[in-house]
């Protein structure tokens, strides 16, 4: 086996914000060099061995060994060549299902895997006329392309009638029965490329307008790494990935997957021995995965929109400040991460460091 400490691997990261930066802070510890492909005041570029502008993109990708991204959404055509290189991981398939929301909820029906009853629709009257027919007005309607964040999906709840501009709408929908769920969990699981799979232990998740606002943990059920697994397999995966679940009495739904590192494993910095980050390096670089035991409970707020961080938030926990240079409405901006004896007390520091972060209430 060649020497870990005597590899001089490159990795080539496409996008530049919070994730990428984390993954060169947690990569840096081996003998890597990191580019990444942004622009210069990106929080990844800041800490780059070298920044390359999205247009440089080949240029990137020539001189790297590996090339991963932080983010599906970004440059189309940087993934693809880097796929076109076979140097791309995780590969396109996965990237792929999360350009059109329709084909991934299709992709885990026919795998088998638990997601909330749907239906695609070709444009929004159509998707109206099955709100109506199949849900009876209480739906989510989520446009196919480009919906993250919350952005491009309709909440709908005996209102229809505000939702007509839909009728005009002329793109791809998702229309899903709207899940009355008792919590929203997630799991950060990895794969390696020889297919060896191991699973963080899931959290328990709160969004607010469709935003991660925090999530704590564990939750002890081995049922979402038997799903992980599942779909990891199925993609031939390799590196981190992130799923969001619905947990409705005993039903535990899939409501998407990140193939990528996930906001909801940003806790593992500190309450793992090896973080969902460098998991993920670990995974590219075909080196050995690390335990995925949590060290104690514990979990994340998020920073956002503000960057008006009292330092008392220190007594609970570790801030991480992703240094971006505008303040927006619902930008992340930075997160908390804390340890915990138990569930109780995780719960007690995420109501206390809420409280301290927004004095005025969350305002998404
Ligand atoms: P998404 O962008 O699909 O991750 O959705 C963002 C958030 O919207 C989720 O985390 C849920 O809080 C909520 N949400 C999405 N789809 C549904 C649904 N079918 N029923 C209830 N809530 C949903």
């Amino acid at each position: 086996m060649k020497s870990l400490t005597q590899s001089s691997i490159k990795i080539g990261i496409l996008g530049g914000g919070q994730l990428g930066w984390m993954m060169i802070l947690e990569g840096r510890k081996y003998p890597f060099t990191f580019y990444v492909m942004d622009e210069l005041d990106a929080p990844a570029c800041r800490i780059a061995d070298k920044c390359f502008k999205p247009e440089e993109y080949k240029k990137m990708i020539d001189e790297v060994d590996i090339v991963t991204f932080e983010f599906e959404h970004v440059k189309e055509e940087a993934l693809q060549y880097a796929e076109d290189q076979g140097k791309l991981l995780p590969r396109l398939n996965s990237v792929e299902l999360k350009r059109e929301r329709w084909k991934e909820k299709v992709y885990y029906k026919d795998h088998g895997l638990p997601t909330p009853h749907f239906y695609v629709a070709n444009d929004g009257e159509e998707a109206l006329k099955i709100l109506k027919d199949e849900f009876n007005n209480v739906g989510v309607i989520k446009q196919s392309r480009g919906g993250y964040d919350g952005k491009g999906q309709y909440f709908i709840k005996n209102d229809v009638e505000k939702y007509s501009f839909i009728k005009d709408m002329k793109c791809k929908f998702v229309v899903e029965e709207f899940v009355n769920f008792d919590y929203e969990a997630s799991i950060i699981a990895v794969r390696d490329r020889k297919g060896n799979f191991k699973a963080y232990p899931p959290t328990f998740n709160y969004n607010e307008k469709g935003i991660l606002v925090y999530n704590y943990g564990p939750l002890n059920d081995p049922r979402f790494a038997e799903i992980a697994k599942k779909l990891m397999d199925s993609l031939n995966y390799v590196g981190t990935m992130g799923i969001e679940f619905f947990v409705r009495g005993n039903e535990i739904l899939i409501n998407e997957f990140a193939p990528r590192v996930h906001n909801t494993g940003h806790y593992t910095l500190d309450t793992a021995f090896v973080s969902q980050f460098e998991q993920h390096i670990r995974a590219i670089t075909d080196l050995e995965l690390g335990t995925t035991e949590l060290l104690s409970y514990g979990g994340m707020v998020n920073i956002l929109g503000t960057d008006n961080v009292p330092p008392e938030v220190l007594r609970y926990g570790k801030v991480y400040w992703y240094g971006k240079k505008e303040v927006r409405k619902r930008r992340k901006m930075g997160h908390v991460n804390f340890t915990a004896k138990d569930l109780e007390e995780a719960k007690q520091k995420v109501d206390i460091i809420i409280k301290l972060i927004y004095p005025q209430g969350l305002d998404l």
